[in-house]
Protein backbone atom coordinates (compact mmCIF):
# COMPACT_ATOMS: atom_id res chain seq x y z
CA UNK A 1 0.00 0.00 0.00
CA UNK A 2 1.32 3.11 -0.55
CA UNK A 3 1.50 6.28 1.67
CA UNK A 4 -0.99 7.65 -0.13
CA UNK A 5 -3.71 5.17 0.30
CA UNK A 6 -2.47 3.86 3.69
CA UNK A 7 -3.52 8.00 4.45
CA UNK A 8 -6.56 7.52 2.37
CA UNK A 9 -8.15 4.15 4.33
CA UNK A 10 -7.08 5.92 7.92
CA UNK A 11 -9.57 8.96 6.70
CA UNK A 12 -12.35 6.50 5.68
CA UNK A 13 -14.86 8.40 8.44
CA UNK A 14 -14.63 11.72 6.53
CA UNK A 15 -17.15 13.08 4.33
CA UNK A 16 -17.20 11.53 0.66
CA UNK A 17 -16.03 14.52 -0.88
CA UNK A 18 -13.01 14.88 1.26
CA UNK A 19 -11.97 11.48 0.36
CA UNK A 20 -12.86 11.71 -3.41
CA UNK A 21 -9.23 11.52 -5.53
CA UNK A 22 -11.45 12.51 -8.28
CA UNK A 23 -12.61 15.61 -7.36
CA UNK A 24 -9.45 17.61 -7.13
CA UNK A 25 -8.28 18.36 -10.93
CA UNK A 26 -4.98 16.45 -11.94
CA UNK A 27 -3.76 19.12 -14.18
CA UNK A 28 -4.51 21.42 -11.09
CA UNK A 29 -2.60 18.68 -8.98
CA UNK A 30 0.15 18.71 -12.09
CA UNK A 31 0.67 22.25 -11.51
CA UNK A 32 1.02 22.63 -7.99
CA UNK A 33 3.58 19.85 -7.90
CA UNK A 34 5.34 21.81 -10.52
CA UNK A 35 5.25 24.69 -9.12
CA UNK A 36 6.07 23.01 -4.99
CA UNK A 37 9.29 21.33 -6.98
CA UNK A 38 10.32 24.93 -8.24
CA UNK A 39 10.24 26.37 -4.69
CA UNK A 40 11.41 23.35 -3.31
CA UNK A 41 14.42 23.61 -5.47
CA UNK A 42 14.89 27.83 -5.05
CA UNK A 43 15.11 27.16 -1.50
CA UNK A 44 17.46 24.43 -1.99
CA UNK A 45 19.57 26.79 -3.81
CA UNK A 46 19.15 29.57 -1.31
CA UNK A 47 20.78 26.91 1.45
CA UNK A 48 23.40 26.37 -1.03
CA UNK A 49 24.01 29.90 -1.89
CA UNK A 50 23.69 30.94 2.04
CA UNK A 51 26.19 28.38 2.83
CA UNK A 52 28.84 29.35 0.25
CA UNK A 53 28.68 32.74 1.43
CA UNK A 54 28.98 32.71 4.84
CA UNK A 55 32.03 30.18 4.40
CA UNK A 56 34.12 33.12 2.56
CA UNK A 57 36.37 36.05 4.07
CA UNK A 58 37.83 36.73 0.78
CA UNK A 59 36.38 40.01 -0.50
CA UNK A 60 37.45 39.36 -4.23
CA UNK A 61 35.63 36.05 -4.12
CA UNK A 62 32.74 36.94 -1.95
CA UNK A 63 31.25 39.39 -4.36
CA UNK A 64 32.22 37.30 -7.49
CA UNK A 65 30.17 34.53 -5.70
CA UNK A 66 27.42 37.07 -5.16
CA UNK A 67 26.85 38.75 -8.54
CA UNK A 68 27.48 35.31 -10.33
CA UNK A 69 24.13 33.74 -7.96
CA UNK A 70 22.43 36.57 -7.99
CA UNK A 71 21.98 36.27 -11.72
CA UNK A 72 21.51 32.13 -11.65
CA UNK A 73 19.12 32.59 -9.27
CA UNK A 74 16.68 35.24 -10.75
CA UNK A 75 18.05 34.40 -14.51
CA UNK A 76 18.58 38.15 -15.17
CA UNK A 77 20.48 39.14 -17.99
CA UNK A 78 22.80 41.78 -16.20
CA UNK A 79 23.90 42.70 -12.13
CA UNK A 80 25.19 45.71 -10.82
CA UNK A 81 26.80 45.55 -7.12
CA UNK A 82 27.59 48.89 -5.86
CA UNK A 83 29.04 49.29 -2.38
CA UNK A 84 30.26 52.34 -0.37
CA UNK A 85 33.57 53.89 -2.11
CA UNK A 86 36.92 53.86 -0.09
CA UNK A 87 37.43 57.25 0.01
CA UNK A 88 34.14 58.58 0.48
CA UNK A 89 31.84 56.50 2.18
CA UNK A 90 28.53 58.23 1.46
CA UNK A 91 28.88 57.59 -2.05
CA UNK A 92 28.46 53.74 -3.59
CA UNK A 93 29.89 53.41 -6.70
CA UNK A 94 30.48 50.18 -8.43
CA UNK A 95 32.22 47.35 -7.31
CA UNK A 96 32.01 44.21 -9.66
CA UNK A 97 29.10 43.77 -12.19
CA UNK A 98 28.17 40.99 -15.16
CA UNK A 99 26.35 41.08 -18.12
CA UNK A 100 26.94 45.26 -19.59
CA UNK A 101 29.59 44.18 -21.96
CA UNK A 102 31.56 46.84 -22.64
CA UNK A 103 29.37 49.80 -21.51
CA UNK A 104 31.11 51.96 -19.19
CA UNK A 105 29.60 52.45 -15.88
CA UNK A 106 32.41 53.24 -13.57
CA UNK A 107 31.84 56.84 -13.10
CA UNK A 108 28.19 55.94 -11.75
CA UNK A 109 27.71 57.09 -7.73
CA UNK A 110 24.85 57.18 -5.39
CA UNK A 111 24.43 59.14 -2.45
CA UNK A 112 24.09 56.69 0.27
CA UNK A 113 22.68 59.26 2.48
CA UNK A 114 19.62 59.92 0.02
CA UNK A 115 18.99 55.64 -0.18
CA UNK A 116 19.74 55.55 3.71
CA UNK A 117 16.25 58.01 4.26
CA UNK A 118 14.32 55.48 1.40
CA UNK A 119 15.15 52.26 3.76
CA UNK A 120 14.01 53.52 6.61
CA UNK A 121 10.64 54.71 5.49
CA UNK A 122 10.79 51.85 3.56
CA UNK A 123 12.41 48.76 5.15
CA UNK A 124 13.51 45.56 3.25
CA UNK A 125 12.39 46.56 0.36
CA UNK A 126 12.95 45.99 -3.26
CA UNK A 127 12.04 48.78 -6.19
CA UNK A 128 11.70 48.70 -9.57
CA UNK A 129 13.68 51.01 -11.20
CA UNK A 130 10.16 52.74 -12.72
CA UNK A 131 8.67 53.02 -8.95
CA UNK A 132 7.98 56.54 -7.26
CA UNK A 133 10.50 55.95 -4.53
CA UNK A 134 13.49 55.35 -6.80
CA UNK A 135 12.21 58.66 -9.29
CA UNK A 136 12.68 60.74 -6.66
CA UNK A 137 15.31 59.41 -4.61
CA UNK A 138 18.27 58.60 -7.20
CA UNK A 139 16.53 61.96 -9.51
CA UNK A 140 20.30 62.21 -10.86
CA UNK A 141 20.58 58.79 -11.73
CA UNK A 142 17.42 57.10 -12.90
CA UNK A 143 17.65 58.28 -16.40
CA UNK A 144 20.94 57.08 -16.52
CA UNK A 145 19.74 53.14 -14.77
CA UNK A 146 17.02 53.19 -17.29
CA UNK A 147 19.73 53.75 -20.32
CA UNK A 148 21.84 50.78 -18.74
CA UNK A 149 18.47 48.53 -18.82
CA UNK A 150 18.14 48.24 -14.58
CA UNK A 151 14.65 46.62 -14.22
CA UNK A 152 15.47 46.53 -10.19
CA UNK A 153 17.19 47.71 -7.38
CA UNK A 154 17.82 46.20 -4.08
CA UNK A 155 19.21 47.88 -1.07
CA UNK A 156 21.85 45.56 1.20
CA UNK A 157 21.09 46.49 4.78
CA UNK A 158 22.57 45.27 8.54
CA UNK A 159 21.01 46.28 11.23
CA UNK A 160 19.57 49.57 9.67
CA UNK A 161 22.84 51.03 7.78
CA UNK A 162 23.26 50.40 4.30
CA UNK A 163 25.82 48.71 2.98
CA UNK A 164 25.79 48.51 -0.52
CA UNK A 165 22.87 48.39 -3.43
CA UNK A 166 22.49 46.07 -5.84
CA UNK A 167 20.64 46.48 -9.13
CA UNK A 168 19.61 43.89 -11.94
CA UNK A 169 18.36 43.80 -15.51
CA UNK A 170 15.67 42.18 -17.06
CA UNK A 171 15.42 38.63 -17.19
CA UNK A 172 16.64 36.41 -19.94
CA UNK A 173 14.06 35.90 -22.52
CA UNK A 174 12.14 38.35 -21.33
CA UNK A 175 10.04 37.10 -19.09
CA UNK A 176 8.58 39.50 -16.15
CA UNK A 177 10.00 38.71 -12.34
CA UNK A 178 7.03 37.47 -9.80
CA UNK A 179 6.61 37.61 -5.87
CA UNK A 180 9.04 34.91 -5.32
CA UNK A 181 11.77 36.08 -7.31
CA UNK A 182 11.66 39.78 -4.78
CA UNK A 183 11.78 37.17 -2.08
CA UNK A 184 14.58 34.93 -3.64
CA UNK A 185 17.10 38.19 -3.89
CA UNK A 186 15.97 39.61 -0.58
CA UNK A 187 17.09 36.41 1.20
CA UNK A 188 20.34 36.05 -0.38
CA UNK A 189 20.87 39.88 -0.09
CA UNK A 190 20.20 39.54 4.28
CA UNK A 191 22.75 36.50 4.06
CA UNK A 192 25.15 38.72 1.67
CA UNK A 193 24.95 41.78 3.60
CA UNK A 194 26.34 40.38 7.05
CA UNK A 195 28.77 38.38 5.11
CA UNK A 196 29.82 41.95 4.06
CA UNK A 197 29.92 43.43 7.28
CA UNK A 198 31.94 40.40 8.11
CA UNK A 199 34.58 40.58 5.67
CA UNK A 200 34.15 44.61 6.61
CA UNK A 201 34.95 44.05 10.42
CA UNK A 202 38.17 41.61 9.14
CA UNK A 203 39.74 44.05 6.56
CA UNK A 204 39.54 46.71 9.41
CA UNK A 205 41.07 44.95 12.38
CA UNK A 206 43.86 43.44 9.72
CA UNK A 207 44.90 47.49 8.35
CA UNK A 208 44.57 48.09 12.38
CA UNK A 209 46.80 45.86 13.13
CA UNK A 210 49.23 47.05 10.30
CA UNK A 211 48.61 50.69 11.29
CA UNK A 212 50.50 53.37 13.84
CA UNK A 213 47.45 54.89 15.41
CA UNK A 214 49.29 58.37 15.60
CA UNK A 215 50.52 58.48 12.10
CA UNK A 216 48.49 56.06 10.19
CA UNK A 217 51.75 55.13 8.05
CA UNK A 218 52.71 51.56 8.63
CA UNK A 219 53.47 50.14 12.21
CA UNK A 220 57.04 48.32 12.67
CA UNK A 221 55.17 45.30 12.29
CA UNK A 222 53.77 45.74 8.99
CA UNK A 223 57.72 47.36 8.08
CA UNK A 224 59.12 44.31 9.00
CA UNK A 225 56.68 42.11 6.91
CA UNK A 226 57.43 44.20 3.78
CA UNK A 227 60.98 44.33 4.04
CA UNK A 228 61.14 40.50 4.28
CA UNK A 229 58.98 40.68 1.46
CA UNK A 230 61.00 43.07 -0.11
CA UNK A 231 64.31 40.20 -0.07
CA UNK A 232 62.86 37.39 -1.08
CA UNK A 233 61.63 39.53 -4.05
CA UNK A 234 65.34 41.17 -4.34
CA UNK A 235 66.69 37.37 -4.54
CA UNK A 236 64.56 35.61 -7.21
CA UNK A 237 64.39 39.10 -9.54
CA UNK A 238 68.03 40.39 -8.32
CA UNK A 239 66.56 43.29 -7.94
CA UNK A 240 68.61 46.18 -5.32
CA UNK A 241 66.84 48.12 -2.50
CA UNK A 242 67.44 49.93 -0.11
CA UNK A 243 66.34 50.69 3.87
CA UNK A 244 67.06 54.13 5.19
CA UNK A 245 66.10 54.39 9.11
CA UNK A 246 65.77 57.77 9.98
CA UNK A 247 65.32 59.96 13.46
CA UNK A 248 64.23 63.60 14.34
CA UNK A 249 66.64 65.71 16.17
CA UNK A 250 66.28 66.72 19.70
CA UNK A 251 62.70 66.00 19.40
CA UNK A 252 62.70 65.74 23.29
CA UNK A 253 64.05 69.09 23.03
CA UNK A 254 60.47 70.04 21.09
CA UNK A 255 58.58 67.90 23.48
CA UNK A 256 59.79 69.40 26.85
CA UNK A 257 59.50 72.96 25.19
CA UNK A 258 56.44 72.97 23.27
CA UNK A 259 54.07 69.92 25.11
CA UNK A 260 53.57 66.61 24.03
CA UNK A 261 50.24 67.32 22.14
CA UNK A 262 52.70 69.51 19.93
CA UNK A 263 54.95 66.78 19.36
CA UNK A 264 52.11 64.38 18.74
CA UNK A 265 51.36 67.21 15.90
CA UNK A 266 54.88 67.74 14.40
CA UNK A 267 54.98 63.41 14.39
CA UNK A 268 51.60 63.62 12.06
CA UNK A 269 53.20 66.63 9.64
CA UNK A 270 56.50 64.72 9.66
CA UNK A 271 54.54 61.88 8.88
CA UNK A 272 52.93 63.06 5.98
CA UNK A 273 55.96 64.69 4.75
CA UNK A 274 57.49 61.70 4.38
CA UNK A 275 54.83 59.66 2.99
CA UNK A 276 54.65 62.60 0.31
CA UNK A 277 58.35 62.42 -0.84
CA UNK A 278 58.23 58.84 -1.73
CA UNK A 279 57.01 56.54 -4.96
CA UNK A 280 54.01 54.33 -4.67
CA UNK A 281 55.71 51.42 -4.37
CA UNK A 282 57.75 52.39 -1.63
CA UNK A 283 57.13 51.54 2.22
CA UNK A 284 57.15 54.15 4.79
CA UNK A 285 56.71 53.00 8.64
CA UNK A 286 56.94 54.68 11.68
CA UNK A 287 59.82 52.30 13.67
CA UNK A 288 59.46 53.51 16.89
CA UNK A 289 58.66 57.29 18.51
CA UNK A 290 60.44 59.61 16.63
CA UNK A 291 62.35 56.84 14.50
CA UNK A 292 61.14 56.20 10.54
CA UNK A 293 62.05 53.79 8.25
CA UNK A 294 62.10 53.75 4.71
CA UNK A 295 62.09 50.89 2.06
CA UNK A 296 62.81 52.53 -1.56
CA UNK A 297 62.08 49.91 -4.17
CA UNK A 298 64.67 49.07 -6.53
CA UNK A 299 67.47 52.18 -5.61
CA UNK A 300 70.90 51.17 -4.78
CA UNK A 301 73.53 53.39 -2.51
CA UNK A 302 73.87 55.81 -4.67
CA UNK A 303 70.17 55.99 -5.12
CA UNK A 304 69.97 55.93 -1.78
CA UNK A 305 71.72 58.75 -0.86
CA UNK A 306 70.36 60.97 -3.36
CA UNK A 307 67.02 60.14 -1.91
CA UNK A 308 68.19 61.68 1.55
CA UNK A 309 69.49 64.70 0.41
CA UNK A 310 66.86 65.56 -0.90
CA UNK A 311 64.36 64.89 1.55
CA UNK A 312 67.19 66.20 4.63
CA UNK A 313 65.89 69.47 2.40
CA UNK A 314 62.47 69.65 2.36
CA UNK A 315 62.60 68.91 6.14
CA UNK A 316 64.96 71.26 6.29
CA UNK A 317 62.91 74.00 4.64
CA UNK A 318 59.16 72.97 5.63
CA UNK A 319 57.79 75.56 7.75
CA UNK A 320 57.03 72.98 11.07
CA UNK A 321 55.47 75.36 13.75
CA UNK A 322 58.30 76.16 16.54
CA UNK A 323 60.73 75.13 14.12
CA UNK A 324 62.88 78.07 14.98
CA UNK A 325 62.64 77.21 18.53
CA UNK A 326 65.44 73.91 17.92
CA UNK A 327 69.20 73.91 18.77
CA UNK A 328 69.94 74.09 14.95
CA UNK A 329 67.08 76.42 14.86
CA UNK A 330 65.50 74.43 12.27
CA UNK A 331 63.75 71.29 12.22
CA UNK A 332 66.07 68.45 11.10
CA UNK A 333 66.65 64.14 10.89
CA UNK A 334 69.89 62.07 10.66
CA UNK A 335 69.51 59.74 8.31
CA UNK A 336 71.07 55.93 7.93
CA UNK A 337 71.04 53.73 4.66
CA UNK A 338 71.54 50.03 3.88
CA UNK A 339 71.52 48.17 0.93
CA UNK A 340 70.55 45.25 -0.39
CA UNK A 341 72.45 43.16 -1.87
CA UNK A 342 75.66 44.98 -1.03
CA UNK A 343 75.34 45.30 2.44
CA UNK A 344 73.23 42.09 3.87
CA UNK A 345 70.55 40.06 2.37
CA UNK A 346 68.33 38.84 5.15
CA UNK A 347 66.32 41.54 7.22
CA UNK A 348 67.82 41.65 10.69
CA UNK A 349 71.43 42.10 9.33
CA UNK A 350 70.09 44.82 6.77
CA UNK A 351 68.66 46.59 9.65
CA UNK A 352 71.09 46.56 11.98
CA UNK A 353 73.43 48.00 9.27
CA UNK A 354 70.95 50.70 8.89
CA UNK A 355 70.91 51.54 12.56
CA UNK A 356 74.35 51.81 12.82
CA UNK A 357 74.77 53.86 9.76
CA UNK A 358 71.90 56.01 11.53
CA UNK A 359 74.41 56.03 14.89
CA UNK A 360 76.98 57.51 13.33
CA UNK A 361 75.26 60.03 11.83
CA UNK A 362 74.07 60.99 14.92
CA UNK A 363 77.54 61.20 15.92
CA UNK A 364 78.58 63.08 13.16
CA UNK A 365 76.64 65.67 14.71
CA UNK A 366 72.73 65.37 13.36
CA UNK A 367 71.04 66.88 10.49
CA UNK A 368 73.06 64.27 8.51
CA UNK A 369 73.21 60.86 6.22
CA UNK A 370 75.21 58.02 6.54
CA UNK A 371 75.51 54.92 4.84
CA UNK A 372 76.10 51.69 6.27
CA UNK A 373 79.85 51.48 4.36
CA UNK A 374 80.27 54.85 5.36
CA UNK A 375 79.83 53.94 9.23
CA UNK A 376 82.56 51.04 8.96
CA UNK A 377 84.96 53.28 7.39
CA UNK A 378 84.30 55.67 10.15
CA UNK A 379 84.67 53.30 13.21
CA UNK A 380 87.74 51.67 11.24
CA UNK A 381 89.07 55.00 11.56
CA UNK A 382 88.03 55.39 14.95
CA UNK A 383 89.83 52.83 15.60
CA UNK A 384 93.09 53.48 14.31
CA UNK A 385 93.14 56.78 15.76
CA UNK A 386 92.48 55.18 19.35
CA UNK A 387 95.53 52.80 18.38
CA UNK A 388 97.81 55.29 17.50
CA UNK A 389 96.87 57.54 20.85
CA UNK A 390 97.22 54.54 22.97
CA UNK A 391 100.77 53.61 21.19
CA UNK A 392 101.78 57.38 21.20
P1 LIG B 1 68.44 62.81 19.11
O1 LIG B 1 68.76 64.00 18.34
O2 LIG B 1 69.66 62.14 19.69
O3 LIG B 1 67.59 61.84 18.38
O4 LIG B 1 67.63 63.33 20.39
P2 LIG B 1 66.10 63.19 20.68
O5 LIG B 1 65.73 64.16 21.72
O6 LIG B 1 65.34 63.29 19.41
O7 LIG B 1 66.00 61.69 21.14
P3 LIG B 1 65.61 61.07 22.53
O8 LIG B 1 65.66 59.59 22.32
O9 LIG B 1 66.43 61.66 23.64
O10 LIG B 1 64.10 61.52 22.76
C1 LIG B 1 63.08 61.09 21.96
C2 LIG B 1 61.79 61.66 22.50
O11 LIG B 1 60.68 61.27 21.69
C3 LIG B 1 61.49 61.18 23.89
C4 LIG B 1 60.05 60.71 23.83
O12 LIG B 1 59.30 61.18 24.89
C5 LIG B 1 59.55 61.28 22.54
N1 LIG B 1 58.46 60.51 21.94
C6 LIG B 1 58.46 59.21 21.62
N2 LIG B 1 57.26 58.86 21.11
C7 LIG B 1 56.47 59.98 21.13
C8 LIG B 1 55.11 60.28 20.75
O13 LIG B 1 54.36 59.43 20.28
N3 LIG B 1 54.68 61.55 20.90
C9 LIG B 1 55.49 62.51 21.42
N4 LIG B 1 55.00 63.73 21.53
N5 LIG B 1 56.75 62.27 21.80
C10 LIG B 1 57.25 61.03 21.66
MG1 LIG C 1 65.67 61.78 17.96
MG1 LIG D 1 65.09 58.17 18.65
Amino acid sequence: MSTWQHHNSENASLPDSANEPSSVDSSELLRINRSLSKRIYELHNIFRISLELTSILDRKRLLFTYIVNVIGLLRANRALLLLPDTHDPHWLVPAISRGFGRRKHRDLRIDSRKLHQLVRSQPNTLWPVDSAAVRETLAPVTARLQKMEIQLIAPLTNVGRVVGLVMVGGRVGQEPYHEEDFELLSLINNFFAVVLTNVNLVEELEQLSITDGLTQLYNRRAFDQQLKKEISRGKRYGQPFSVVLLDIDHFKHYNDRHGHPAGDELLRQFATLLQRSVRETDVVARYGGEEFGIILVGVDERGGQAFCRRLQKLITGYPFRHREAQPLGFLSASFGIASFPQDATDAASLLQCADRALYTAKQMGRNTMRTYQQSRRARRHTVNSFNVQVQG
